[in-house]
């Protein structure tokens, strides 16, 4: 039942409600003009097609032509934008900046601007801290504007001891660490249900196309004891929590528990709204601390590097996303 419920939302009991109306219509047409029973539908359908030869031709033409120009001026192939979110306005700067023939509209005090980002339709919102204004948001965000896909760009704290501040991680997989029972033998994560699975996972064809934005965007360099070196990107688990980490106790636990490569306060309540709805989300996330006792120093010397990181990244997520339009979930 909660399949069916997701799958409305996806367009497809929209397509099959056009092909009714569709099918109705032509039945219709077919009963006005064979009054009597007199003529079979094949014979129908014949007569039309002689008559027509000049004016299918010119109609296959204009369908054709419509066909190859849509995605040069569309967002995805179905013409939805690509929804994209941040937590704060310093994830959302240099997209922001990029944005053409930009526009904006507020709902419930979540403002959203549309336009173009490297020739594909966007939404951008920034959401706010935590997992209540993320999902607020992403629920706004495609009960309004039916995003063909959503992605998160942002920053984390690196529980993955290779990772270093400019780092990305592309999320192939998200989990609430907060959300589950506490009881005198310590936490325990949710129990998995059919609405809510622990883990979300990244659809793939999201993630091959991350993968050649990996080999191909420009990033800022990553700050190391030994100088610079060129940042890191790696596919990893993304967890999620309504608490800012800086402890090295609790990176140690949530390595444990979740085998995580970065925590954040987001991500996951975004992936769960759009898994809910059947719309493919990914989180994508660059290292501003390491969640340890220096995270907020850290966090707040490495924020706009990283912030900017996550951003150009997601621009050239765009440019791959345009080249090959289609995701499914
Ligand atoms: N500057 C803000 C706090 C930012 S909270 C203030 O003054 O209130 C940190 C933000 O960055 C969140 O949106 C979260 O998603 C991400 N983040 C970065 N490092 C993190 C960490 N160590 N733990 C949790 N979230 C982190």
């Amino acid at each position: 039942m909660f399949r069916n419920y997701g799958e409305k939302y996806i367009g497809q009991e929209n397509a099959g409600q056009k092909h009714y109306r569709q099918k109705n219509k032509w039945q219709k047409n077919w009963g006005q003009k064979n009054v009597g029973g007199k003529i079979g539908w094949q014979e129908y359908l014949g007569r039309e097609n002689r008559r027509g030869n000049m004016t299918s031709l010119f109609q296959i033409v204009i369908v054709v032509l419509a066909v190859a120009w849509w995605p040069l001026c569309a967002g995805s192939s179905d013409g939805r934008p690509t929804g994209i979110l941040t937590a704060l306005p310093e994830e959302m700067q240099v997209l922001s900046q990029h944005l053409k023939d930009k526009r904006m509209r507020t709902f419930l005090g979540v403002t959203f601007q549309t336009g173009k980002l490297e020739g594909r339709k966007v939404v951008l919102a920034t959401s706010g801290i935590g997992k209540v204004n993320a999902a607020k948001t992403a629920a706004l965000l495609l009960d309004r504007f039916h995003p063909g896909e959503v992605i998160f760009s942002g920053v984390a704290g690196g529980l993955n001891p290779d990772l270093a501040p400019g780092d990305i991680v592309i999320g192939t997989r998200t989990a609430q660490h907060d959300f589950g029972k506490l009881t005198e033998r310590g936490f325990e994560p949710q129990t998995p249900t059919a609405e809510t699975p622990l883990f979300i996972e990244a659809p793939g064809e999201l993630l091959r196309a991350a993968d050649r934005v990996a080999a191909r965007v420009k990033l800022a360099p990553v700050l190391t004891t030994h100088g610079t070196r060129t940042p890191r990107v790696i596919r990893g688990v993304i967890i999620t929590g309504d608490v800012f980490v800086a402890s090295p106790t609790k990176v140690a636990e949530l390595r444990e528990t979740f085998k995580a490569d970065a925590v954040e306060m987001e991500g996951a309540a975004v992936a769960l709204v759009c898994w809910q709805q059947r719309v493919p989300c990914m989180v994508i996330r660059s290292i501003s601390d390491k969640a340890d006792v220096g995270a907020w120093e850290d966090f707040e010397r490495f924020i706009k590097m990283a912030a900017d990181n996550s951003a150009r990244f997601t621009l050239e997520l765009l440019r791959v996303l345009k080249e090959q339009p289609k995701v499914t979930p």
